[in-house]
């Protein structure tokens, strides 16, 4: 377990003042001014000049505006990776069903959220689960999605031509991270999933980034090398995601960060990574639209985070779940269809 600073800093704390004023000035911070506003304590005065701002900055520069994504869930199937933190690692399989859901599944369902009111819409699959059977899936959800709901892959690691290949099918963009600890909770090797950032990036797709799995056991600096390398790419969405322990996962007993820590960890990576178009939060946490976050999910189908495989009658949240979430927090909801 992680030490983490616990003394209350009573006053002004020069040190931050002066790193919040830098961003102020527009300046990028380095490694060791984000490991320093990571390491704000959470009952302090300089809490909530760390969320004041990066709560100031969301509602300028994104005009007040909140986002609503949502992800299926494609099969709930044991999974080659065998990440440590997954209901789905072959090696500890925890989930409650093991299946693949149809191309008329997916399409209904895609349906149904995109008439609930979604801004983007996630596809995700396990790493093994066949690229060319995704694409025909894919291809069937394009034909329904209004030009104005962006498209986003959520898949295990591939290469340039394959990313050509989805940006050909309609794909926006896609969602992929080096995680904490890669190839050390996970069987992934940190180069590989590298490799299929620059994909990602040199086909002209969207990358959406994020620091997770975060847990209690992971150091300041190994979530500040993450915010930095999503600046590096130029992410328009940013995101912190907390992992949840999952029963018979190896890292169960490891526990889970409190929501006010991850709240601070949002709004941190929202000024160090500086994304252009939504800061997001996951699981949804009402806190953290108060400390830079414009955007949540709604989850169907199959969930990394929830041995319920069907996670929208477990874990998952509803559209109308996180809409009223951002309503709640005063953020403008336009261009839903409802
Ligand atoms: S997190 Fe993704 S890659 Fe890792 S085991 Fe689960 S499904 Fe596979």
């Amino acid at each position: 377990m992680v030490k983490r600073e616990k003394s209350l800093q009573g006053g002004s704390n020069m040190k931050i003042d002066g790193i919040l004023n830098s961003v102020r000035e527009g300046k990028l911070l380095d490694r060791q001014e984000a490991v320093s506003l990571l390491n704000i304590n959470n009952i302090s005065d300089d809490f909530y000049k760390l969320i004041s701002l990066a709560n100031e900055m969301t509602r300028s520069e994104f005009n007040n505006k909140g986002f609503v994504f949502a992800q299926i869930g494609l099969n709930a199937e044991p999974c080659s990776v065998n990440c440590k933190f997954c209901s789905m690692g072959k090696g500890h399989y925890a989930m409650d069903g093991i299946w693949k859901k149809d191309i008329d599944a997916v399409v209904s369902e895609a349906k149904t959220l995109i008439d609930s009111g979604i801004h983007d819409l996630f596809l995700m699959t396990t790493a093994d689960y066949p690229i060319e059977e995704f694409m025909d899936v894919a291809r069937h959800v394009r034909k329904i999605l209004p030009g104005g709901v962006r498209f986003v892959a959520n898949i295990g690691d591939f290469d340039y031509d394959t990313a050509l290949k989805l940006k050909e099918i309609g794909f926006t963009g896609a969602y992929h991270i080096k995680r904490l600890r890669e190839g050390i909770n996970t069987g992934a090797k940190p180069e590989t999933r590298i490799k299929t950032l620059n994909a990602i990036k040199k086909a002209g797709l969207e990358l959406y980034y994020c620091v997770e799995p975060i847990g209690p056991e992971h150091t300041y600096e190994e979530m500040a090398d993450e915010m930095l390398r999503a600046r590096e790419y130029n992410v328009g969405v940013m995101a912190v995601m907390r992992r949840i322990p999952v029963k018979g996962t190896p890292l169960y007993k490891k526990g889970q960060i409190s929501p006010l820590e991850l709240s601070k960890i949002a709004a941190v990576a929202r000024l160090v990574t500086r994304p252009h178009r939504a800061m997001n939060v996951h699981e949804p946490v009402q806190m953290s639209l108060i400390c830079g976050v414009n955007q949540l999910y709604a989850e169907v189908g199959a969930n990394p985070r929830d041995d319920v495989s069907n996670t929208e009658k477990s874990r998952g949240f509803t559209v109308e779940a996180v809409r009223q979430m951002l309503e709640d927090a005063g953020y403008e909801l336009n261009g839903f269809p409802v």
